[in-house]
């Protein structure tokens, strides 16, 4: 049984209760939420990564992508690069490679790291079409499913499955004249080209039920692609992206009635005034169903500093509802991340899912904690709470004060010092 099947006959499984107790919430809590779809517990049954819950009422989680590309191939690096992400307190891991052998590379991925990892199955599907039959767009509808097998069999833990783009997304992209920005997500152009040039529906849409039978056996995640995301500001929200929602949200009942748990995926480039409209009404439109943000950024001129404009736009989001965001490396928009690149990236999304849980969970006790420690020049204290002690480390080692209960900013001249003795004697 999946662990939805297990929820909605009342049962708590050991799952649920590890969830729980990470959590700080209780284990009933999890298996009604599990029950009714708003949370989702990861783990393909085969491989049994560490538990992990996305949803309502939990803490934000970060995930880091990673993967080859065409043009840089590289297993090593990207094993690397992976263990980075989960040393520096990634969440999940998504396996995107579209160059080189990509059975291989997931394999090797999936025994580096104990964290859940997801894949987007329609990379391989271009790939092999590519290789084996000339084109993207000639790839058989067989090869789809054959794909979705193939990585579910090798224990991967959830999937960017594109299902929500079918002729009605299609259309109204045409209808609303294209975009300004165009369309970024490899999944999404791919299938609009497929469709376009066989003149046939989405065989992921069509043969929905072929998917959903496909995952459940492993109880592998349904992350409901979001093909039609913004790429640009200016096309964030657009008729296009709320029809797949539309989609996506009934698709997303649909596999939970089948017992095959399910998140759904949304932008993207969005503006600021724009996060909290995409996050609720993403929410209320499928019944507060996780929902995983690929950053938001909002702003498309940062280039080199898209994991900082990001921290903005997932902490918002974050703050409004939004369950797991993917973090954005100082590489986005320019070219493949190298290691360095994935570290600096999940720090900032993980200083963005504090910052949204500060709002949304009220978790403020290690700011309070801090104050006192700051106050109270009390350093080692500062150095446990710092969720990077190793910067904190490196940075005043490297300045060392005169007078070692202060620091070099202020120096002999330490305000906090100064006020301290002055409250002290008073007391
Ligand atoms: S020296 Fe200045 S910056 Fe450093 S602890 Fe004292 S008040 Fe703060």
């Amino acid at each position: 049984m999946t662990q939805i099947e297990i929820a909605k006959k009342g049962i708590i499984s050991p799952r649920m209760e590890a969830v729980a107790e990470m959590e700080g919430v209780s284990s009933e809590y999890i298996r009604k939420m599990v029950s009714q779809g708003r949370i989702v517990i990861m783990g393909n049954t085969l491989r049994k990564p560490v538990p992990l819950g996305v949803g309502e009422g939990l803490r934000t989680k970060v995930n880091a992508s990673i993967g080859t590309s065409t043009d840089i191939i590289d297993f090593k690096m990207e094993e690397e690069k992976a263990k980075i992400a989960q040393e520096e307190g990634a969440d999940t891991l998504m396996e995107l490679s579209t160059g080189g052998d990509l059975d291989e590379i997931r394999r090797r991925i999936l025994k580096t790291v104990s964290l859940p990892v997801g894949t987007v199955p329609l990379y391989q599907v271009a790939s092999e079409a590519k290789d084996r039959f000339g084109a993207i767009v000639k790839a058989p509808k067989e090869l789809f499913f054959e794909i979705l097998e193939r990585q579910v069999e090798d224990g991967v833990d959830f999937m960017a499955v594109h299902c929500g783009i079918n002729r009605l997304t299609v259309e109204r992209l045409k209808k609303q004249g294209y975009r300004v920005g165009g369309l970024v997500s490899r999944g999404g152009a791919f299938l609009v080209a497929w469709m376009e040039y066989n003149n046939s529906e989405n065989p992921y849409y069509e043969y929905f039920d072929r998917v959903l039978e496909i995952l459940k056996r492993r109880d592998v995640v349904l992350s409901l692609g979001n093909g039609m995301r913004s790429g640009a500001i200016h096309d964030s929200n657009d008729r296009a992206q709320l029809q797949e929602l539309i989609i996506n949200s009934e698709l997303k009942e649909e596999a939970n009635r089948y017992g095959v748990q399910a998140m759904v995926e949304g932008p993207g480039h969005i503006p600021l005034d724009e996060i909290e409209m995409n996050v609720k009404l993403a929410k209320k439109i499928t019944n507060n169903s996780p929902y995983y943000v690929l950053g938001p950024v909002p702003s498309d001129v940062f280039p080199g500093y898209d994991h900082i404009a990001s921290v903005a736009g997932a902490a918002l989001a974050a703050w409004h509802g939004a369950d797991l965001v993917c973090y954005l490396t100082p590489a986005e928009h320019i070219a493949l991340p190298f290691p360095e690149d994935v570290k600096i990236g999940v720090r900032c999304a993980r200083i963005a899912a504090y910052l949204g849980d500060m709002m949304k969970l009220g978790r403020r006790d290690r700011d309070l904690e801090m104050a006192v420690a700051r106050k109270n020049l009390d350093w080692s204290k500062q150095l446990d709470l710092s969720f990077f002690s190793d910067e904190f480390e490196r940075i005043r080692r490297t300045r060392p004060p005169e007078t070692p209960d202060t620091c070099t900013m202020c120096g002999t001249l330490c305000a906090l010092k100064a006020v301290k003795r002055i409250f002290e004697n008073e007391r």
